[in-house]
């Protein structure tokens, strides 16, 4: 079993970035810039921005991090989120998600500007990624992609399972596994909670490479994967005890895999690293650099 270390991949990527960014500095132009609006007060959204925020620095963008009050009105977001989009200053917003129950996060998501929305989340983005334009990519799904890639991982022909089908993991990595992309080409097996538990297992028991995103700490068994099987692991849930896992029983499944990412230091850190592609995409378009 090796392990398909994110921290090292992502800490690869974001270094290439900042040589670009010392680059473009260096003829002239202004940093590229990302703002991350963060609402209210909860504990795992603060982790995620900080690394963000933290990753920006190290790529050598500039950032702005915009707390607003839990009681925030979805119309004065709105127009936040409307004036950051008219900033010429800005070249990625992100929302941080979950936002506050009395607020659609659906209506959020469509406010942002498709040639700012580094998250992918934005239906323009979706769909033109769908249809294999080019596009901002689901940062999740984009680094999961990008984490194959940098091991070099055959993707090709392959027979991909994805455990989960939320609009920002399960079904944008689906898309793009069976997308004629670089990193695409497999035959991909999209299954969730009503999938029937036979069929599930059948499918999980003959794939070459599976993708879970359900967020139950150990719901990938030993039992269910056949050996060689490639792991990607995007579940991050905290235990009672603190620990940070995983959805796959890690010490267990491990055993029988070729490849596995960690949780944490996998797929996370590749989330973030993509949002660092995706900014430095949008800083690039802005300038006319591509
Ligand atoms: P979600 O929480 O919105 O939905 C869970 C999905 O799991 C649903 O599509 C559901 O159909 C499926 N599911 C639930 N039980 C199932 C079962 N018994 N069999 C098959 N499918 C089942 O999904 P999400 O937002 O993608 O989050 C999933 C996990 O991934 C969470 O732990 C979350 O914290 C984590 N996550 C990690 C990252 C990262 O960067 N590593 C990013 C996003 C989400």
């Amino acid at each position: 079993m090796k392990l398909l270390d994110g921290k090292i991949c992502a800490e690869s990527l974001v270094s290439d970035i900042s040589k670009k960014v010392v680059g473009y500095v260096g003829s002239g132009l202004r940093k590229p810039h990302m703002t991350v609006i963060l609402i209210g007060e909860h504990a795992p959204s603060e982790s995620y921005v900080k690394s963000k925020i933290k990753s920006c620095a190290s790529a050598g963008f500039d950032s702005a991090l915009l707390r607003f009050p839990e009681n925030i009105t979805e119309s004065e977001l709105l127009a936040k989120i409307s004036s950051i989009n008219a900033d010429p200053a800005t070249d990625g917003l992100i929302v941080q998600l979950p936002v506050p129950k009395h607020i659609n996060p659906q209506n959020i998501i469509n406010a942002i500007d498709p040639e700012k929305d580094i998250d992918g989340f934005h239906p323009t983005n979706f769909g033109r990624m769908t249809l294999g334009q080019k596009a901002f990519r689901p940062a999740t799904a984009y680094g999961i992609c990008k984490l194959l890639q940098f091991y070099e991982i055959p993707v090709k022909g392959k027979h991909c399972v994805v455990i989960g089908r939320s609009n920002i993991v399960g079904k944008p990595i689906s898309i793009m596994l069976s997308n004629d992309f670089d990193i695409g080409n497999a035959t991909v097996t999209l299954t969730h909670i009503e999938t029937p538990r036979e069929l599930l297992l059948d499918e999980t028991r003959r794939a070459d490479i599976i993708v879970v995103a359900v967020g139950i700490p150990g719901f990938v068994t030993e039992d269910m994967v056949k050996e060689g099987v490639v792991m990607i692991d995007v579940g991050i849930n905290r235990l009672e005890s603190g620990k940070l896992v995983g959805d796959v029983d890690f010490e267990n499944v491990s055993k029988k895999c070729s490849w596995i990412t960690p949780v944490p230091g996998g797929v996370g850190r590749m989330t973030v690293a993509a949002l660092m592609i995706n900014t430095l995409m949008a800083y690039e378009n802005n300038f006319n650099l591509l």
